[in-house]
C-alpha cells in the first residue's frame, strides 16, 4: 500500500516473461514489478496466455494489480494468409476470455507458424556457415510457448557468433537480413472482432514502433479499425519518438481512443525498456476497465478482476 501513498497509480500495461521472449519468468517479473514501483502491470506475452497462472498467484502475493493480456501477430492490409504481403501488426488484447474457442484456435495456428518457422530459419544459418540445431534453440526457449526470432537470437550468442540479441536481429533476423523467414499472423480486423468477442479489449501496440509502417497505419486507416472495434493505441512507447507520441495522441483524440503506454519489457531481453519507462494514465486505464467489463458482459461473462490493488 505504501508505494501509492501521495502519487497516482503507476501503470505498466505491456509485458513479456519467459512464457514468450521475456528473460523472466511471471513469477519474477511480478516481483521486479514491485520492486519497481508499480501498481498495476499488465503481462502481454506474444500469443500465449500461459502465464497467466503463476502470475496471478505472485501478483496477489506482492500486492501488485494484474491486467492479464496477451500481445497478437497479426497482418493489416493487402492479401493476408501466409502470401507475405501487408504490414505486421502487433494486437493487445486485455482481459479475454482465454478459453474462448476461436481465440484458442487462432492462438495456436500462429503458435505453429511460430515453430515451423525455426527449422527454416536454421537452413539459411546453415547456409551462411553457422551452426545451431533445433535443439540449441529449444535449450535456450526453454518451456516458452511462443518461440521467436529472440531465442534464435539467444542461441546465436550461446555459441558466440553474436554479442546479443540486438546483434543477432540487424545481422540476420530482421526482414532483408539473410537469415530472415516470414511466419503466419492472423488477419487484423479479425482479431480485433475475436478479442472482443471473448469479452476482451483490443489494443494496437507501439503502431508507429519498428517494423511498421506510418503510411500504412494512418489515422484513414485507424478510422476504420475503431469502426470495427478497435479500442485503444498504445502511444507512449520506446519505438515512438516525441513527434510521433503527439501525432498518436491526436488521432486518438479524434477516433475517440483509449491511449495506452508501458515498458514492453523483455527482462535482459530488450535494452531500454525498463519495467514503468513509460506508463498509462489511471484515467484511461479507468476506462479500458470499463469498456472490458462492457464487453464482457455482452460476451455473456462475468466482469474481469485484477488479481489485487490497483483495481
Ligand atoms: P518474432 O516474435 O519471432 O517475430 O520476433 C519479434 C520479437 O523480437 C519482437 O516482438 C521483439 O520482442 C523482439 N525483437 C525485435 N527486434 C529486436 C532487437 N533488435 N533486439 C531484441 N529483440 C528484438
Ligand atoms: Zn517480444
Ligand atoms: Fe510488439
Ligand atoms: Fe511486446
Amino acid at each position: 500500500m505504501s508505494r501509492r501513498a501521495g502519487r497516482g497509480l503507476r501503470i505498466d500495461l505491456h509485458t513479456h516473461s519467459r512464457v514468450s521472449d521475456g528473460t523472466q519468468s511471471p513469477v519474477e517479473l511480478m516481483a521486479a514489478a514491485a520492486a519497481a514501483g508499480l501498481d498495476v502491470i499488465g503481462l502481454t506475452d506474444h500469443d500465449s496466455t500461459a502465464g497467466w497462472e503463476a502470475a496471478a498467484s505472485a501478483a496477489a502475493q506482492v500486492d501488485v494489480g494484474l491486467v492479464r493480456g496477451l500481445e497478437i501477430s497479426t497482418r493489416y492490409g493487402g492479401r493476408v494468409a501466409g502470401s507475405g504481403t501487408g504490414v505486421g501488426v502487433h494486437l493487445l488484447g486485455y482481459l479475454p476470455d482465454p478459453s474462448y474457442p476461436p481465440l484458442v484456435g487462432a492462438l495456436s495456428r500462429i503458435l505453429d507458424g511460430r515453430t515451423s518457422r525455426v527449422p527454416a530459419v536454421i537452413e539459411r544459418l546453415r547456409a551462411l556457415g553457422i551452426d545451431i540445431t533445433e535443439d540449441d534453440v529449444r535449450a535456450v526457449a526453454g518451456d516458452s510457448a511462443a518461440t521467436g526470432r529472440p531465442h534464435i537470437a539467444d542461441a546465436l550468442v550461446r555459441v558466440g557468433v553474436v554479442a546479443d540479441r540486438g546483434e543477432a536481429f540487424a545481422r540476420f533476423l530482421t526482414p532483408g537480413r539473410p537469415a530472415y523467414v516470414d511466419r503466419h499472423a492472423a488477419d487484423l480486423r479479425e482479431m480485433v472482432g475475436l478479442v472482443i468477442a471473448a469479452g476482451g479489449v483490443p489494443v494496437i501496440a507501439h503502431p508507429w514502433g519498428r517494423g511498421h509502417d506510418l503510411a500504412s497505419l494512418g489515422e484513414e486507416q485507424l478510422a476504420g479499425l475503431a469502426c470495427a472495434g478497435l479500442a485503444g493505441l498504445e502511444v507512449d512507447h520506446q519505438d515512438h519518438d516525441a513527434a510521433a507520441r503527439e501525432s498518436l495522441r491526436g488521432i486518438a483524440r479524434n477516433l475517440d481512443l483509449i491511449v495506452t503506454g508501458s515498458s514492453d519489457h523483455h527482462g535482459a531481453g530488450k535494452i531500454d525498456h525498463d519495467l514503468g519507462c513509460n506508463t498509462t494514465d489511471p484515467a484511461e486505464f479507468a476506462r479500458l476497465l470499463d469498456l472490458a467489463t462492457r464487453n464482457a458482459a455482452a460476451a455473456g461473462r462475468a466482469a474481469p478482476t485484477l488479481v489485487a490493488g490497483g483495481g
